[in-house]
């Protein structure tokens, strides 16, 4: 498979694959500059375990349980490769994947 951009120079989609729920702060900065859907706030308990997707505009502290919030890959099929994600992630905990370099 082979990439280009509108002129024909050659060019390298990076696919965001996963981002290190150790090391993100849920800061939501990745989300903002995503046009494609890619990532979603989940709540994430003491233990480390994700409860569940955070809803924009409902007041969910799933039970009492919320430790604190993280960014998770749930659509990573929709990434476009731009690496804007990268670009504003305060914390270096994303992983992204070169287009030739990817099982399809
Ligand atoms: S690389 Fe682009 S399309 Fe893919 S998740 Fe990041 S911002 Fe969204
Ligand atoms: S920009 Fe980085 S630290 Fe902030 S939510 Fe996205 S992955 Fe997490």
């Amino acid at each position: 498979m082979s990439f280009a951009t509108r002129d024909g120079s050659a060019w390298i989609p990076e696919y965001l694959t996963v981002i290190d729920g150790e090391t993100c702060i849920g800061c939501g900065r990745c989300y903002k500059v995503c046009s494609r859907d890619v990532m979603h706030l989940h709540g994430v308990d003491d233990e480390g375990e994700i409860l569940g997707k955070v809803i924009e505009g409902e007041d969910d502290d799933f039970d009492g349980e919320l430790n604190r919030m993280i960014m998770v890959v749930d659509n990573s099929g929709a990434c476009i490769g731009c690496g804007a994600c990268a670009r504003v992630c305060p914390k270096n905990c994303q992983t992204h994947v070169a287009a030739d370099r990817i099982a399809a």
